[in-house]
C-alpha cells in the first residue's frame, strides 16, 4: 500500500506494522521497518511515561531510541531534552 511513513515522513510504499510502543499500529517504509526505528514523536511520549532517558529506561527501549536515533539522523541527548519537555508537560 501506499502512504506516508510514520517515522521519517516519506511517502511511498509503507507497510503497516505494530508499534513497539504500545499497542498501536503505524505505517513505516521498508528502510524504518527494517531499522528498528518508531515514531519520533510516540517514542518520547512513550518513554516519558516510563521515566527519564536513559537512567530510567530499560535496555529494550533504549536500543529503539538508538535506532531511531540513527534513523532520522537525531542525537540522544536530543532525545532526552524532548522527554524531559514531555514529562514537564504533563
Ligand atoms: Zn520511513
Amino acid at each position: 500500500m501506499t502512504g506516508k511513513c510514520a517515522v521519517c515522513d516519506r511517502e511511498g510504499e509503507v507497510f503497516v506494522a505494530s508499534s513497539t510502543c504500545g499497542g498501536m499500529s503505524c505505517a513505516y517504509c521498508a528502510e524504518c521497518l527494517a531499522s528498528g526505528a518508531e515514531p519520533w514523536e510516540d517514542l518520547v511520549f512513550y518513554v516519558s511515561l516510563a521515566g527519564h532517558y536513559p537512567e530510567q529506561i530499560n535496555e529494550m527501549y533504549r536500543e529503539i531510541v538508538r535506532n531511531t536515533c540513527r534513523r532520522l539522523h537525531k542525537t540522544e541527548e536530543e532525545f532526552a531534552q524532548d522527554v524531559e519537555k514531555a514529562i514537564k508537560e504533563w
